[in-house]
């Protein structure tokens, strides 16, 4: 996949589809066509616990490399799953793929915890759990090996669907983080009510830790919150090693960002945590 990598994973996707005289239509067929042809994959980027250096887990985090139209990013074509009504095919592909991986590194003696991000459109459908436990129970997977990521907007358009479908998952073994927190539309009341295992603290909280007295305060605060509710904290986008420090002397149990490690297809990665 390398040839389609470029310096910053995707960022010229943008451009070719804003520039596409395709419909999103067109888009949406070239989309689903996708999955069909094998242009979807799933890299991973691992997450290290502060403390012991240690990695704790992966995120699976979704490429599409198009013959048509390069590296598209998944910021750009999961909003238009979503609004196309393809993302529960989709998904469910994430779903499986990961799932068949996380097995596939179970049986091969380097266990790992996958995350996977499931959006909110999933959530409205009101099965996905059911889904999630079917597949592990299909794979022969110990809920342990996954871990499911999904932002606020989950709650603000389904609450009663997604609080059902959380309980379900960690009743299982299954742990569940909310993703970008503090960006969405933050009601606590659902880490009041519900049984979370991480938040996942936006990038943008973390960009400018090292100028901000007040985001490093913010972050302090919220870290403090959630270890009193016996929830992780992870840092999102670090990309830096003073980021890093910082992080590590406020307390904040893992990291992920490309200071780190980027986001790499499985062999990669395996090749990067045996040569740590
Ligand atoms: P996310 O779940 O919050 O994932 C984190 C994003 O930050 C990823 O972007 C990752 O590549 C990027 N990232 C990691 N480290 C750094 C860093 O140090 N600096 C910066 N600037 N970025 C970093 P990516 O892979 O483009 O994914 C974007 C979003 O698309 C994800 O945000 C997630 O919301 C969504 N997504 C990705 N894969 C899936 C999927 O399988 N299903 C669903 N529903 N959504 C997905
Ligand atoms: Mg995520
Ligand atoms: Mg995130
Ligand atoms: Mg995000």
């Amino acid at each position: 996949h390398a040839k389609y990598l470029g310096r910053n994973g995707f960022h010229f996707y943008s451009q070719t589809l804003h520039r596409q005289s395709r419909s999103r239509f067109q888009l949406a067929n070239l989309l689903q066509n996708a999955l069909v042809r094998g242009e979807l994959h799933l890299f991973y980027q691992p997450k290290v616990h502060l403390a012991s250096n240690q990695i704790c887990g992966v995120e699976a985090l979704l490429r599409w490399f198009s013959p048509e139209l390069g590296g598209v990013s998944p910021a750009d074509f999961i909003p238009l799953a979503e609004d196309m009504g393809l993302i529960d095919q989709i998904g469910d592909w994430v779903l499986e793929a990961a799932v068949r991986q996380a097995k596939e590194w179970s049986e091969a003696g380097t266990p790992l915890n996958i995350a996977v991000n499931v959006s909110a459109r999933q959530f409205q459908r009101g099965d996905v759990a059911v889904r999630v436990l079917s597949l592990l129970a299909r794979y022969q997977l110990e809920p342990e090996w996954l871990s499911i990521e999904l932002t606020e907007t989950s709650f603000l358009h389904s609450p009663e669907k997604t609080r059902v479908a959380i309980e379900q998952l960690t009743a299982a073994g299954v742990k569940v983080a909310i993703d970008d927190f503090g960006t969405g539309y933050s009601s606590l009341s659902y880490i009041r009510t519900m049984s979370l295992h991480q938040l996942k603290v936006d990038i943008s909280f973390i960009r400018h830790l090292a100028e901000s007295e007040r985001d490093r305060k913010l972050v302090e605060a919220i870290i403090a919150m959630a270890h009193a509710l016996d929830l992780e904290v992870v840092a999102e986008g670090v990309e830096d090693a003073e980021q890093l420090r910082l992080l590590a002397e406020i307390g904040c149990d893992q990291a992920q960002g490309y200071q780190i490690c980027r986001p790499a297809p499985p062999e990669s990665l395996i090749e990067w945590l045996l040569q740590r």
